[in-house]
Order: C-alpha cells, then structure tokens, then sequence
C-alpha cells in the first residue's frame, strides 16, 4: 500500500476551515485523517475531549515537549498548541492523507522539517467578507472580533511563504477544489518516490 502525505491547512480564525474540513471529511472521508491536536486552552462549549482537541495541563504538555511527542508545536493567544506524533505517523503508514489544521509558525516549523509537505492557506475572498462572517457567527463580542482581526493581518504576512492560497467562497466548492488539490499533490508524491526509488535500485544493479 501506498503511503499517505502530510499537508498542512492554515487560515484566519472565521476564513471556514473548520466547515470546509467537515465537508472535505463528508464527501471524501476515506482519503483523509485529521490529526486531532493538543493544548492547554480551555474547552470550549459544545467541544470534547479527544474529538476537539486533547486537552492537557501545562505541566503535562510541557513533559510531552521533553518526551519529543509532537511533530510540531507553538503558542497562540498565550497557550500551547501541538501535533502529537503517533496518530499523525500511523495514519500516513495505512495510506491516508493527514491534515494538519495548524496556526502559521507551526506550519512553517512543519515545512521545515518536512519540506516535501505542501503548505495550504484558506481565505475569504476579501478582509471585509472576513469581518462579515466573524460578525454573522455571533460567536464573539466586538472586542474579540476586532482582536481576531488585527491577528488575521499578522497572519496575512506569512501568506507568501506558503504553497497555495485557496479561496473559500463557497464551501463546497472550496471542499472539492481542495480534495483535487490534495489529490494531485498526492499522485505527484506518490511518483515521485517511486522513480527514485526505481533509478536507485537500477544504478544500484547497473554497477554490480
Ligand atoms: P482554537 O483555539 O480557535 O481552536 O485554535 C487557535 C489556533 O490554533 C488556530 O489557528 C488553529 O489552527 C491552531 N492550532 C490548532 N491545533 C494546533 C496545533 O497542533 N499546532 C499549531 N501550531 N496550531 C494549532
């Protein structure tokens, strides 16, 4: 069986990542895994426990940076994030492609390491249709959505350094632009490594 990739899907917190992940999952559940992540944030309302996130202790996410746990972690809003390893790394082996839904320094920190791995960011087609979604959740107080978007143009100037910006307009569509994407990137990886290992192994026979 083929392996699975890595990507990694960055956006503004109200950019729809989390609506465009669940459509992805609904209509192409099969290919992919989304690696479920660690922090030391609160839970929130209507969140659970290994579904959202694995919540932890500062002291025990701490530990788990010096047990060499996650692929990849980072503050954000003064708590740790992180991508534990194991989940991410069995489920690449049984063949999926694991999205890693992650704020830009870990991203970056995850091309880093792993160079191969495409770098995704989400966005509304524009700033004001950004305001208008975060206003239209009712999720936020003003002074949260004002916070969230002096944030989002902090984010903004890591844009360029990503492989793809995709435009989340309409959510299916996003969905299945990104799931063509993935695919792609996935047959070309996929090729990739087997003509390296072809051309390996011949030059490995030829000076026998
Ligand atoms: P929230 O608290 O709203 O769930 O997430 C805040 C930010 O943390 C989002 O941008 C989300 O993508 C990011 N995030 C979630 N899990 C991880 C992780 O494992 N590592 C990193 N670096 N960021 C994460």
């Amino acid at each position: 069986m083929k392996k699975g990739i890595l990507i990694v899907i960055s956006g503004f917190s109200g950019a729809g990542k989390g609506t465009v992940l669940k459509e992805l999952l609904t209509k192409h559940g099969d290919c992919y895994a989304v690696s479920i992540s660690a922090t030391t944030r609160d839970m929130r309302e209507g969140e659970q426990e290994g579904v959202n996130y694995f919540y932890k202790t500062q002291e025990t996410f701490e530990q788990m940076i010096a047990e060499d746990a996650f692929i990849e972690y980072a503050q954000y809003c003064g708590r740790y994030y992180g991508t534990p390893k194991k989940y991410v790394y069995e489920q690449i082996e049984a063949g999926k492609d694991v999205i890693l839904e992650i704020e830009v320094q870990g991203a970056l920190k995850v091309k880093e390491k792993f160079p191969d791995t495409p770098i995704l960011f989400l966005t509304p087609p524009s700033a004001q249709e950004l305001q208008r979604r975060l206003l239209g959740r009712g999720r936020e107080s003003e002074e949260e959505i004002a916070r969230r978007l002096k944030q989002a143009e902090v984010e903004a100037a890591y844009m360029p350094q990503y492989d793809f910006v995709v435009v989340n307009d309409v959510v299916e569509e996003c969905a299945e632009e990104l799931h063509e994407l993935i695919t792609k990137l996935h047959t070309a990886s996929a090729a990739r490594s087997e003509l390296i290992q072809n051309i390996q192994r011949e030059l490995q026979e030829l000076n026998q």
